[in-house]
């Protein structure tokens, strides 16, 4: 029988995370089958029930329900209970477990895919959502010199800071705040904004000069990008890369076998899996 997996969330018809598992597949020479699963609102208990009583194998979770998989998953990972948020589920003899390969997707992308420098680094995260509480845990692990996370409402930036406060020099801040800081080596935005064309209010200034990253992607650059090349970034990513490291994660967890990732990122940038999915209402995705 072919292992069954799907990735959940709502809307989920913009998913591209079942082009780039049947290309892992490929690339590994494993036999399985991915699909989409749309999932009601307020159902995600009973949907996850049934899928593994169905015999699914493994689910990828997305927006809204990665606080519904964590709570869901009996066995969570140390790096999902930080986090709070669980985007990979399995079931193994009879316990689901669950993990959040999020963070270790964005490291992998940051260093081993463009080369940037985390480990004593001034790194500023903005926002202080899903996202930049699930990658907090590997960025700190990283070892930066200091990594400020600064948000709109600024109790939010404040809390994470505090939870993590025990694995590295961490601090939480609005964006006001940020008018008297010195210079970061690297930005990284995990905020939503770019999902609605708008840009975090960031001093124009932080931007020179340094390595800027948005998590959201598109097919063109993201505002945010636009507006860190303008003000004189070193360089600029999307989260295209996050989206195929994170994907590598789970399927490491789920198969056994970290699949190769470097020729699936460029199809992707070359729009391949646009025709996957002629369906996709939105040019700008979460995962
Ligand atoms: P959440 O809804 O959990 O959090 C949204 C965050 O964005 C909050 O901190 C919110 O601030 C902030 N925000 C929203 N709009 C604005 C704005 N106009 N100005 C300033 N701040 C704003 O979303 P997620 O954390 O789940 O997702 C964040 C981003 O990360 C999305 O773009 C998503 O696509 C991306 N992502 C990418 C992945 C990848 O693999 N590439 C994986 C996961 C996420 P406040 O607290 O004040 O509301």
């Amino acid at each position: 029988m072919t292992d069954r997996y799907v990735v959940a969330g709502n809307p989920v018809a913009h998913s591209r995370s079942p082009w780039i598992h049947a290309r892992f597949a490929q690339l590994t020479g494993h036999d399985l089958e991915y699909r989409r699963l749309l999932v009601p609102l307020g159902g995600f208990a009973d949907a996850a029930t049934r899928f593994f009583a169905d015999g699914g194998k493994g689910m990828n979770v997305t927006v809204p329900f990665k606080r519904d998989a964590f709570r869901f998953a009996g066995y969570p990972t140390l790096r999902a209970s930080r986090a709070g948020a669980v985007n990979t589920l399995w079931i193994d003899r009879g316990h689901v477990h669950g993990d959040n390969t999020d963070g270790p997707g964005l490291v992998r992308d940051l260093v081993a895919n463009l080369g940037w420098r985390i480990a004593g680094a001034r790194v500023l995260l903005v926002g202080a959502g899903g996202a930049a509480r699930g990658v907090l845990g590997s960025l700190l692990a990283c070892r930066p010199a200091a990594l400020v996370i600064v948000n709109r409402t600024v109790a939010r930036a404040r809390e994470l800071a505090a939870l993590f406060a025990d694995d590295g020099n961490t601090s939480g801040c609005g964006f006001a705040e940020l008018a008297g800081v010195d210079a970061f080596d690297v930005i990284l935005n995990g905020t939503s904004a770019s999902l609605f064309n708008e840009v975090p209010p960031l001093p124009g200034r932080l931007f020179a000069g340094a390595a800027c990253y948005d998590m959201a992607y598109g097919d063109e650059p993201t505002v945010f990008l636009a507006q860190a090349a303008a003000a004189g970034a070193r360089s600029c990513a999307d989260g295209l890369g996050m989206l195929v490291e994170q994907a590598a994660e789970s399927f490491l967890v789920w198969r056994g076998i970290r699949p190769p990732t470097e020729d699936v990122i460029r199809e992707l940038r070359r729009g391949s899996a646009g025709d996957a999915q002629p369906d996709a209402p939105e040019q700008r995705t979460t995962e």
